[in-house]
């Protein structure tokens, strides 16, 4: 083996740089999958466009769901031929299937999934049910296309996939949207195919989007139930609004305005549940999907 490149000062700060985010991302993808809010589906699927998740050794991964400890995660990987250190990017076709196999809910029945579709105006909490929802596996919880910049505290594959203009304007034109609308200034779509085989896989399905996207949902899929989110009272709706730190003051401004036109849709939809406790809300979802 010839000696190791020579790097200058700042190609190697920059390496660590990128060790440390790499890093980072996977501790954030491992807590979420502690958390029940990732399967390990949904990781074999991140790791295929995001390098940081492609080096995360197989041993975390599956330490890191629920009820795989040590000892479970050991013998898994020695039935399916998997070395102690192998990443999940050097893992085979067969080895990632026999994975898949292994976690496969075995309560999936012969009917299709019940696709829902969680709307309401911006700041009304749709994205904390949608994230119970999905810790609670009662939904396949869809990940949106969107031409917004990132948050701090948002990963890319996991709350959208963040993508160019350039590329949204694809994904229009090869139809790969089952809906999609802007708001705010930026666009947001649903991608279709993966909602698909979610729910042919018999999964019910939790799309969080905004109202327009709701309408054209229904008008693909009347099968589709739209679910209006209320705030318990304009006052509180401002309240979070005014109260994301997330947001510049032109933005929330706008947001305000939006939020307004939004709520006089409810009418549009199949319920519309007032959003006074979260639990509550999340138990009346899972009960109109079951
Ligand atoms: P935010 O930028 O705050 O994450 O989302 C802004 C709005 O876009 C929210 O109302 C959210 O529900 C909506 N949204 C997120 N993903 C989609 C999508 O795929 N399609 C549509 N139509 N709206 C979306």
């Amino acid at each position: 083996m010839g000696a190791p490149p020579q790097l200058t000062p700042e190609q190697r700060s920059a390496a660590l740089l990128k060790a440390a985010a790499s890093r980072k991302r996977r501790a954030e993808v491992k807590n979420r999958i502690k958390s029940s809010e990732l399967t390990i589906d949904h990781v074999l699927e991140l790791a295929q466009n995001d390098e940081a998740v492609a080096k995360m050794r197989v041993r975390e991964l599956l330490e890191a769901l629920s009820g795989v400890g040590k000892v479970r995660a050991n013998a898994l990987m020695e039935k399916l031929n998997i070395s102690a250190t192998r990443r999940i990017a050097g893992l085979g076709r067969h080895q990632i299937k026999e994975l898949r196999n292994e976690f496969m809910k075995t309560t999936h029945a012969a009917r299709p999934g019940k696709l829902l579709v969680l709307s309401g105006p911006g700041g009304v909490g749709k994205s904390t049910v949608a994230s119970q929802l999905r810790k609670s596996g009662d939904f396949w919880v869809s990940v949106s296309a969107t031409t917004r910049a990132s948050r701090s505290n948002e990963l890319n594959g996991i709350d959208y996939y963040f993508i160019s203009d350039e590329e949204f304007d694809r994904r229009i034109k090869h139809d790969e949207f089952l809906e999609w609308a802007e708001f705010a200034g930026n666009r947001y779509g649903t991608p279709s195919a993966e909602v698909q085989d979610a729910l042919n896989r018999g999964e019910n399905v939790l799309l969080e989007i905004e109202i327009d996207g709701a309408k054209q949902v229904k008008s693909h899929l009347p099968a589709a139930v739209l679910v209006f989110l209320e705030p318990p009272s304009w006052e509180e709706l401002v309240a979070r609004l005014e109260g994301r730190g997330t947001d510049g003051p032109d933005r929330r401004a706008h947001r305000l305005q939006l939020a307004q036109e939004e709520l006089a849709a409810a009418s549009f939809f199949d319920h519309v549940i007032v959003n006074d406790s979260v639990e509550r809300v999340v138990a009346q979802l899972v009960s109109l999907a079951s």
